[in-house]
Formats: C-alpha cells, structure tokens, sequence
C-alpha cells in the first residue's frame, strides 16, 4: 500500500478547546475506522490535553501529510454528527478572539448553553403544547387560583392560542415548576403537538405612526439588504419602540430573524410585556437567569427558526439566528452591554460586527448616545434619525439645581426636598429618591480617636450597616460584627460618616411616617424574583416612595412616578475616570425621563453643593446634545476615546513588587515592536492599590489607529504570557475599557 492511500481518511484537525488557552490545537482523525463518520467544520469533539479529557470545536483542517512527523493524538470523539456552530458564527468568534486578545475556545463556548460545553448531547426537541381546562376556567372565575405565578400562567394560557413551551419562552419567571403544578391540579392539560402552526400570530399595532416616525420606518427599511448602523436619537417616549416594532413586523414578514438587545431584563418588563403582546410565541427571552434547559430550548428554537425574535441581555450576541435580518441594541450607550470580568467584550460592539458579517443593518437607540456612537455619527460612519416630538404628549419635567450649601439637612435632605415630596406625596403620587450609595454610612469613625475601620484586605473602608449591626467591605465581601471590632481608643466611640440608602431610608420613615417606603439596591434585592415583586409594588401604588441606588435609573417606568430627587449630584462629579462625566450626563437625563411619564407635570430635583459645576451646567442648561458637544471637543483635544483606542493591562499579585515588575517588562515589549505607533504609560497603581489582599497596577496603551491595536499587540501576547509565567502573576486585557481606574 502507498503511502497516499494508507492515509486516505485522514485528516488533521484543529481544535479550540473550551478552555482558557490562547492556541488551537492540532489531533487526527481517522474516518477509515468508520466509514459513515466524518468530521466538519464547527462540530463538538472530545480530545486529550495535558493528561485531561476537554471538549472542543473543530475549526479547521488541514490534509494529513505523512511526512509531518509531530506525534499528534488522535480525536477521541466525535460528538456532534453535524456542525451545531456555524461557520458565520465562527467567524464572528474569530474576529472577537483577536480583537479582544481572548482565548477562542472560551469566545465560541459562548454560543452553547452551558451544559453542551460539557460536551452534552443535542437534546431531542419534544414539542409539548399546554391547554386550560374546564377545571382551570372554573378555578380562575371562582378565583380559588392561590399563587401569583400559577395565576398569571392560567391567565396568560387563557389568552395565548398557541401554547408550545417556545410560547413560554416570553415570561419573565421561572415557568417549569408551577405550570407543573397547573397540570397536577387539573387546570391545564399537556399534551405533544402536532406541527405548530406555521402562520405566526400577528396583532397589528393599534398606533399610527406619525410623520417623525414613519420617516424613521422608511429610511430603516431602505436599507434591510445591506450593513448600515442606524442611530435612533430620541428623547424616552418620542416613540422608538413602535418604530422598532413596525420595522421588525416586515422584517418578519419576509421570513427573516431579529436579535435585539436590550440591557437589562428585571426593568423592561412592560417592554417584554408589549412585545409578548404584538409577536406572540414568536419571540424568545434569554437573559442570565433563564435555567439550563430554557436556554437550550431558546438556543434550539432560534436555530430552527421556530422563533422569529430573540430578545435578550449581552449574552445573547452570541446565539445563532441562522435567517437573521435586522439588530437591534436598545439603550446602546448603557455600560451593562461591557463585561467587566473575564472575557472584557463589548455586546454593543459584537452585534455591530455581526450585522457587518451579515450584511444586514443595525439600530441603535438611545436617548443619551455614547461617545463612541456620536463620534461615529459625526465622521458619518452611521447614519443617524432623529426623533424630537413626543406622540403621547408627555409634560415636560422640570429640573431644579437645589444648592445646599450652608443649609441644614437631615440626614441628607434638605427641606425644600422634603417640602417638595410632601407636595407631591399630597397629590397621592409616588417619589423616587436616588443615591448611588448602599449600606448605612460609608464609613464608621471614632470621634475620640478618629480611628477608621479600614478593610484589612483593601484600600476601602468598611461600610456600616446600622440594622445587620455590621461592617462590610464592598469589594471583597469581607463582613464583621459591630461587636467584634478592636478596640481603637479608651472612648471607641464610634459614629457613621456620610450618607448610604440605609440611612436616608430611615430619615424619610421619620418624615413620612404613614408612607410606605422601600428600598431597592443590592443589598435588598437579591435575586431576579424579589425585584420584580418591589417592581410590582411600585407598579400596584403599594409604595409612595422608592428609594434606590442607579438600579432604578433605567427604564423604571411608572406612571405614578412625578418626584425624582438626586440626593447628591456631587459624589459621581469627581471620580478622575475620563468617563465618568459622560455617565453622569446620562443618568441625569435617563432620570429625568422617570418622571412625568403618565401625563402628569414632573419634576427632577437635585441636590448639590455645587450649582455652578459646569457638567451639571450643560447638561441641564443645554440638554444631553449641547453637552455632548462640547464634551466630545474636549476628548479629541485631549486625545481620549472615541478618538484614540485604548487599551489597558491590569496586573495583580500578593507580593507587592511583582505587578510593577512585570508591566514595566511588558511596556518594554510592546514598545520595542510598536515603531511608536502605541503611547504606553509607566505602570500607575489602580485606584484601590489593594484589593482582597493583592496588589494592583495598570499600564494603559493609547492607539492612534484602530488596526495597530492589533498587529502592535497581539504580536506581543505570548511574549506576555511568558513574562507572566515566569514573574508568576494574574494579569488581564481590556480592549475598549469602560473604566480605567
Ligand atoms: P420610546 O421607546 O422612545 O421610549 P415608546 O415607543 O415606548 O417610546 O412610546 C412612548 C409611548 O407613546 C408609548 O406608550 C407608545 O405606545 C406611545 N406612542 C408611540 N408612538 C405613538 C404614536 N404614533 N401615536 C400614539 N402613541 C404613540
Ligand atoms: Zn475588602
């Protein structure tokens, strides 16, 4: 037998492992030992790394050469019989992988509900449809239906026609457990489906756009067959979602898929509610607290095309629409579309990329567009439509700049606030209270001593909680009990500093004692569910007054609401990261819009003991664009993001020499191959120097050019690695940071 023949199913497979590994690896395949098996492009398989059993994606090939003489193992196995990513998708994860500097095993595990990364089988897609039963109709008309979940299911199974668990798919809560119940109880029947219905449902919009809009619809749907970024500037409420809903209501109609992004679920529940109500079970919701088998069945139906919609949080760039049409990124400026941890990647960015890929258009719409996007507009990279009349009349909200200076103030508030709610409590409306702090105090000091109580594993002070009676540091969750403290001085008389949403909830129960009052912020919601129950309360009139860290910032949208106070406008004006200004200009104007949303006067109030900050100025004065503006001006002269790229390496490390060490090695590398194409800073220590007990030094990296991001870095990375490994440290990439503290 020739050599040429002996090898003839032999193949030489590179795989991407799911692993944190920068290198694909290499195994063979050898098809001769079955002849019906083949390998492609995209499908899962099980090899042996280092003496431990990982799965991965096959991502390419290469011929079988017997005169390689590397000893390379053979696949184990083989997992999937055909591709379940696809070959757009891995060129999207591709591009991600370089762009970022991530390992690409970890980018395309991204794309496979978690379990199938554990090398699961596809499930069988059993399709199950639910029905009411008489006993269901009789319960809900004697109302002995007790449980909320099991109510609005019955109730919501009552109104849906086509009641496959795809249907489901657009509820916000954990559906499985109680539509179980449902079925035990006799009120609903389960039973398999026959082939779902092809024609979806459709409720047509009962909204006529106006002329605004019917031109944003127009000049959108001119440019479905294309790659085009589209920004849809307008104010909350000038009507962006009908636009968006009529623009997908034709995309859909021609057979075509739609991915759209918002940022956050718990607080768009009515915008989930509105598009249950026009597309039906035609729409999938996948957001971090969907259970395994929901994402598998939301990841099956958008790849059979038995959905039209997926609607869903960052992580749902990354699922396959295999006939996708149109992006849309709702609140694009939002900074959740980044992730912070781990894999650094912008969603906003992802999903831009991915309608180039395509070839399909993508909107973006904010009221507040961040800079990335305004400079994108003016260079005339996007296309941008303006929406500037507001079709429900919605009353315009007053903004007040209270100066507190040398006023009194209780706990916080000032009278003239307090005054101001009372008013507004008066008329039976609701207030929200917002202040970007939780616990009780920032900090607990001894006025004998002045002694603070530092966190011994951070440079941060421990935050006092004054009900749990305990100090808690929020950056590395270390806690101890007021009782356990050490002794600072004879008199350890010890007394909090400064304001947390704690105390001010405390100060408006002694104002408003007959007022119901609650408090949303990490420390009070801890899971999906609580929240959406306090959102409820909110929605139901229960609450007169919410108090709230930037959690209720977005989207909380009540009717009721026509008091906004911002306790203190001060703290985020003068953080030294380059974009916390352009924050605080948004969340200004993000608040604003919560209130006076139901046709009643609103009104903002700020607190501040600095009337003539000019940020503060602008943005209120002028609005966002004039703001905008001008602070744009300032980066390019500066020379800051969106006009130069940035990048920044973080090192961290117990020993306090090692971090410092390292980024001056690493500064020597990138800069020996860069032709002074990089400006590399010397190694700055992080803001918080020691956190949970390392120490912690970034070197940030301004580009000039966008490309030489990556051919001036990504060169250096092994290099790097190297470096690394033998200072021996955890280091980290972050391409586009949002924070550079
Ligand atoms: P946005 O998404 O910009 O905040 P929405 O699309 O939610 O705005 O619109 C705000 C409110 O105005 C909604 O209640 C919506 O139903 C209503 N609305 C939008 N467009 C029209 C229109 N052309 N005619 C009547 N009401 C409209
Ligand atoms: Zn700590």
């Amino acid at each position: 037998m020739s050599p040429q023949s002996r090898c003839k199913g032999k193949k030489i497979v590179q795989v991407a492992v799911f692993a944190p590994l920068r290198s694909t690896f290499d195994y063979v395949f050898d098809s001769d030992n079955d002849e019906d098996l083949d390998i492609k492009i995209g499908t899962r398989v099980r090899v042996s790394l280092r003496n431990s059993e990982r799965i991965g994606i096959v991502v390419s090939f290469s011929r079988f050469d017997t005169s390689c003489r590397r000893k390379l193992k053979n696949i184990l196995e083989v997992i999937d019989n055909k591709p379940i990513v696809s070959r757009k998708m891995l060129s999207l994860a591709s591009w991600a992988a370089s762009y970022y500097h991530h390992p690409l095993g970890e980018v395309i595990s991204l794309m496979l509900p978690g379990k199938m990364r554990k090398g699961d089988r596809v499930p069988l897609s059993k399709s199950y449809i639910w029905h009411v039963s008489q006993a269901g109709r009789d319960a809900l008309e004697a109302r002995t239906v007790n449980g909320a979940r099991q109510l609005e299911l019955l109730q919501f199974l009552v109104s849906s026609p086509n009641n496959g668990s795809e249907t489901f798919q657009s509820l916000t809560f954990a559906w499985q457990a109680p539509l179980r119940k449902l079925v035990e109880k006799g009120w609903a029947t389960k039973s398999t489906s026959k082939a779902r219905d092809s024609d979806p449902i459709i409720v047509k919009s009962k909204v006529i756009l106006n002329p605004e809009q019917m031109n944003a619809k127009s000049i959108i749907e001119r440019n479905l067959e294309k790659f085009r970024s589209i920004v849809l500037y307008g104010v909350t409420g000038s009507g962006k979602t009908e636009v968006y809903f009529e623009v997908m209501q034709t995309v859909i109609s021609s057979g075509k898929q739609i991915l759209f992004l918002l940022p956050e679920i718990a607080l768009t529940k009515h915008l989930i509610s509105r598009f249950r109500k026009r597309f039906g079970s035609q729409v999938a919701l996948l957001h971090s607290a969907r259970s395994n088998s929901e994402r598998i069945s939301a990841w099956q139906d958008c790849l059979s095309g038995k959905v039209s919609i997926l609607l869903g949080t960052r992580s749902a760039v990354w699922f396959d629409l295999p006939n996708l049409g149109l992006i849309i990124v709702d609140e694009e400026h939002d900074s959740a579309y980044k992730q912070y941890d781990g894999f650094k990647y912008s969603a906003r960015d992802i999903a831009i990329v991915r309608a180039k890929k395509n070839s399909i258009p993508i909107i973006l719409g904010s009221a507040t567009p961040s800079f990335e996007t305004l400079a994108n507009i003016k260079s005339g990279k996007y296309d941008v439509i303006k929406l500037l009349d507001r079709p429900r009349a919605l009353v315009a909200t007053s903004t007040k700049i209270l100066d507190v200076r040398g006023s009194s103030l209780k706990s916080g508030l000032s009278n003239m606030l307090i005054e101001r709610m009372r008013h507004h409590l008066d008329l039976g409306q609701q207030v929200v209270l917002f202040l970007n702090r939780r616990g009780y105090a920032p900090l607990l000091i001894c006025r004998d001593c002045g002694d603070i109580r530092n966190c011994y594993r951070c440079d941060a002070y421990l935050v006092y909680y004054k009900s749990r009676k305990i100090l808690s540091c929020h950056h590395c969750g270390y806690e101890i009990s007021l009782a356990k403290i050490s002794v600072c001085c004879e008199g350890q008389n010890m007394e909090p500093l400064g304001l947390g949403t704690e105390s001010i909830e405390e100060e408006v129960k002694r104002q408003f004692p007959n007022k119901n009052v609650v408090r949303v912020d990490r420390d009070s919601v801890k899971s999906g569910d609580s929240f959406e129950i306090i959102l409820n309360s909110i929605e139901e009139k229960k609450v007169d007054i919410v108090i709230g860290t930037q959690m209720i910032s977005k989207g909380l949208d009540f009717e009721n609401v026509t008091l906004v106070g911002v306790v203190d406008a001060d703290s985020r004006l003068y953080s030294i990261d380059f974009r916390a200004e352009e924050r605080l200009a948004q969340l200004l104007i993000q608040v604003t819009g919560r209130a006076g949303r139901g046709g009643k006067a609103g009104e903002m109030v700020l607190q501040t003991h600095r009337p003539d900050n000019p940020v503060l100025r602008r943005v209120i004065d002028g609005g966002y664009e004039t703001y905008s503006n001008l602070a744009l001006a300032e980066r390019e002269l500066a020379q800051l993001p969106p006009y130069v790229s940035m990048v920044i390496i973080r090192a961290e490390s117990q020993q306090v020499s090692r971090p410092k060490s390292f980024l001056l090695g690493v500064k020597k590398l990138l800069e020996k191959d860069s032709d002074g194409k990089l400006k590399v800073t010397d190694p700055i220590p992080a803001l918080m120097t020691q956190r949970a007990g390392r120490h912690r030094y970034l070197l940030v990296i301004r580009v000039m050019k966008k490309s030489d991001i990556h051919d001036c870095i990504g060169s250096t990375i092994p290099d790097i690695e190297d470096l690394a490994r033998k200072i021996k440290l955890r280091w980290a990439i972050d391409v586009d940071p949002h924070d550079t503290l």
